[in-house]
């Protein structure tokens, strides 16, 4: 297979890991017979510094152009003045809406030795298997806003819109994904409050009953959920819910694992390139020091090979091999709890030997 990937490093971290990722694309690549092409474009803080814009339009043409992106992560201290013109985090909603990315697929899978490195206690992490599915480019955060005056001085205002059609392919979508998978798909709402929860519950029963009667569906308050996913969360398949929503439970479902260092994530439209990208941002606390977690950014292209090149086995291959290499005991200093860890470079290293 040919295929154009645009690597899209960022900031802090990102550049590192990224580079670590190529170095498996192109093993990947090399032991498969296929030919992928790179190019590497500016995003976020480090576009800022050299164009005044977090999304160059070199940068947008280059993915639109693209079989599939992969991204590391934007934005550091650098960028943060909360009057400066434009931030980092800019670019990455501008490249999500661009190119039409409206569904967030995030798989939260604590790998079983890793399990105490998390918060949460062993017996109810064992079996869990989740993959997110957060609508990310509609709802509150791309409604309208804005400020008025107010007696008391102020009032500001995000509106929350969602469209019939939005829901539907983000429910289509993670629908699907639970055919593949075990079947059940949850999908969370408030809509005892929300107007726009309601449009969201009746659209997703309607295209569930009719489209994919064969799921084992149910409907959870986020409220409940954000307790749920605490205290029972072996027993979730696929989670579709709205952009906020999905925002604050992806953060709290990524303390699953113990580490932030270990989960991918995909930005997938209905056609055109899909967008790969660790969870986590770009740590400037360890930033330049050779000892972040390259395995989120590793598994991302795992994803990428399955969800925008179709190519099955050989993002098993990686997944092995991650996982080989974790059950061999090599820690990264993210989850080494105080123990004997390797560098970024070694743990690709180890990575690429496992693959061959
Ligand atoms: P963060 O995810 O960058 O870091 C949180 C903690 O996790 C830090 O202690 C960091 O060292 C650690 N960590 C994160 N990734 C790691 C890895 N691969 N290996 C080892 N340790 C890792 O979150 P933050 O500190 O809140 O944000 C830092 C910057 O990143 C901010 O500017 C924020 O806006 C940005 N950010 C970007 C993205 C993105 O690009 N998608 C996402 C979240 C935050």
């Amino acid at each position: 297979m040919n295929a154009k990937i645009i690597l899209l490093p960022g900031d802090g971290i990102g550049p590192e890991i990224v580079k670590q990722a190529h170095r498996v694309l192109k093993q990947v690549a090399e032991k498969f017979g296929h030919h992928f092409d790179y190019e590497s474009c500016p995003i976020g803080g480090c576009a800022i510094d050299e164009f005044g814009d977090p999304l160059p339009p070199q940068t947008l043409e280059a993915c639109r152009n693209a079989d599939a992106i992969l991204l590391g992560a934007v934005g550091g201290p650098k960028w943060d003045d909360p009057t400066a013109k434009t931030r980092p985090e800019k670019g990455l909603l501008a490249i999500r809406k661009e190119l039409g990315l409206f569904a967030n697929l995030r798989p939260i899978n604590p790998h079983p030795d890793l399990l105490d490195a998390s918060p949460l206690k062993r017996d109810r992490l064992e079996g869990t298997d989740i993959l997110f599915v957060r609508e990310l480019t509609g709802g509150i955060y791309f409604g309208e806003s804005g400020r008025k005056p107010h007696e008391s001085g102020e009032e500001a205002y995000n509106m929350m819109t969602y469209n019939t059609g939005e829901v539907e392919r983000v429910i289509r979508l993670a629908a699907k994904a639970a055919q593949g998978r075990r079947g059940k798909l949850t999908s969370v709402d408030k809509a005892n409050v929300l107007e726009v929860s309601r449009l969201w519950r009746q659209t997703a029963e309607r295209i569930i009953q009719e489209e994919f009667p064969d799921l084992e569906y149910e409907v959870v308050l986020v409220d409940a959920m954000a307790m749920h996913l605490i205290s029972r969360p072996a027993d979730f398949d696929v989670v579709v819910t709205g952009n906020m929503f999905g925002d604050i439970l992806t953060d709290e479902a990524s303390m699953l694992p113990g580490s932030l260092g270990l989960l991918a994530s995909a930005s997938l439209g209905t056609d055109g390139p899909g967008l790969y990208e660790p969870i986590h941002g770009s740590a400037p606390d360890i930033a330049g020091q050779g000892i972040a977690n390259p395995l989120a950014t590793i598994l991302s292209t795992a994803m990428l090979l399955r969800h925008s090149l179709k190519l099955e086995e050989e993002a098993i291959a990686i997944e092995n091999a991650v996982d080989a290499v974790i059950k061999a005991g090599h820690r990264t200093k993210d989850i080494a709890a105080g123990g004997d860890f390797v560098s970024t470079t070694e743990m690709s290293d180890l990575v690429l030997a496992q693959l061959g």
